[in-house]
């Protein structure tokens, strides 16, 4: 008899992914049987100008005191179908947007958004960080919930379009170091109840403040998660911005603040990897066990097993990292365990800790804990551990144009 018991070779949601971004790619060239759609198409952009003197633009503190997220004078929307593809994009007057109640995004949760910043650097230029990957990002998130594909260059000059836009007024020359808060995001808009892919989809950019959140009083405090909530599993969706991830993760968040932390640790499995903290990447520095050479290491959860988000920021740090402190730190991306962590911490050998992501930028942690263990990180001057601090600094630099980098790319504005 033949057996069929050994499991497949490959990683079938692998598979399942690059054959959607195949298909979506052939469709982008042109190149399938598929008929023809049309291509989002930034070029085709109509502008309706919203009034400069209907709105006045807040201090940075007024606005991130609001209940409601103050955005920019201006949104960019595109609408796909099935039948025509993506229409015309619009960049006109922020406002509501209207969907019927039955729209797709409202009860499947066929959404997926993405979120990067626009700096106002110290040399008066306006400047996005890596909006590539983001836009890259984008497609990978919409192509997993069965959202029509897009060339990302295209989402990517929609972008720089509204922010030069909304640029001059909303992150003034006088106001250099500020940033405003970009959120693209897909959602699927068929009204017609029934789980299936939709055959309507928007795409919108919007543009808003957003606080600082990166260096918190006294530093970052994460709880880990209750035993029974997981964020992310091997097979599923950890890896995509879809708003599916987030909503189901609330209720851990909210017992663990109201225990006095900020963010969750998120485990993995039984033998509890270390993956992310809230919605940022998890970074630790530390000396390896003396069995295992005893080096210097900045340690973060990998990315083939798809249980994390591919972070612009994590990108960025590893890079900067293993480009500038080449010798004195090894750089590592591994599985490891909290048991790992806190036995590090018995033995003296954690140096720092930091969450990393468009929102938190670089956030030093100060505190794990972990079912009734309390691991206590060292923040070092000033908040912030030495490498911590030089990662951040070179990464201001380059957000702010303080060193002209491939990754600060200049918004020549309107
Ligand atoms: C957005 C996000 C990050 C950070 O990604 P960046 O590209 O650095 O902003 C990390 N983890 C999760 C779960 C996220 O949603």
């Amino acid at each position: 008899m033949v057996s069929h018991s050994e499991p497949p070779k490959e990683d079938l949601s692998a598979v399942a992914l690059e054959h959607t971004i195949d298909e979506a790619n052939a469709l982008i060239n042109g190149t399938s049987d598929v008929p023809k759609i049309q291509e989002l198409d930034a070029s085709k952009l109509v502008v309706t100008l919203a009034d400069p003197n209907a709105r006045q633009v807040p201090d940075e503190a007024t606005a991130n005191a609001a209940s409601e997220t103050i955005c920019t004078d201006h949104m960019v929307t595109v609408s796909y179908n099935v039948e025509s593809g993506w229409g015309v994009p619009e960049l006109k007057p922020y406002g509501p947007i209207s969907l019927m109640p039955t729209a797709s995004v409202l009860h499947y949760a066929t959404e997926c958004f993405e979120g990067l910043k626009v700096f106002r650097g110290f040399d008066g230029k306006l400047r996005l960080f890596r909006p590539n990957l983001n836009a890259k990002r984008l497609l990978m998130s919409t192509l997993r919930i069965a959202l029509p594909g897009f060339d990302p260059v295209e989402v990517e000059k929609l972008i720089a379009k509204l922010v030069a836009v909304d640029g001059a007024k909303w992150l003034p020359k006088d106001r250099p170091g500020s940033f405003l808060y970009i959120r693209p995001a897909v959602i699927g808009t068929q009204p017609q109840l029934g789980v299936q892919a939709p055959k309507q989809a928007l795409l919108f950019i919007t543009v808003s403040f957003m606080p600082r959140m990166d260096s918190p009083a006294g530093g970052m405090r994460l709880h880990t998660n209750p035993e029974d909530m997981i964020r992310a599993w091997v097979g599923g969706f950890g890896y995509a911005k879809v708003g599916a991830n987030y909503g189901p993760s609330l209720l851990a968040t909210n017992e663990a603040r109201a225990r006095g932390f900020h963010q969750i640790l998120w485990l993995y499995g039984k033998e509890a990897y270390c993956t992310e903290a809230g919605a940022s990447n998890f970074f630790i520095v530390w000396r390896a066990k003396e069995s295992e050479g005893g080096k210097l290491q900045l340690l973060t959860a990998p990315l083939d097993d798809k249980l994390i988000l591919d972070g612009v920021t994590r990108r960025s740090v590893l890079e900067l990292a293993k480009a500038r402190l080449a010798g004195e730190v090894e750089v590592v991306e591994r599985r490891y365990t909290i048991d790992e962590v806190i036995e590090a911490d018995k033995e003296g050998r954690i140096v720092e800790a930091f969450a990393a992501g468009t929102a938190f930028f670089i956030a030093p942690v100060s505190q794990i804990h972990h079912r009734g263990t309390d691991v206590h990180i060292p923040l070092g001057e000033n908040d912030s551990g030495v490498y911590t601090t030089k990662i951040k600094s070179w990464m201001k630099d380059i957000m702010y144009g303080n060193e002209q980098h491939e990754w600060g790319v200049v918004i020549n504005e309107e």
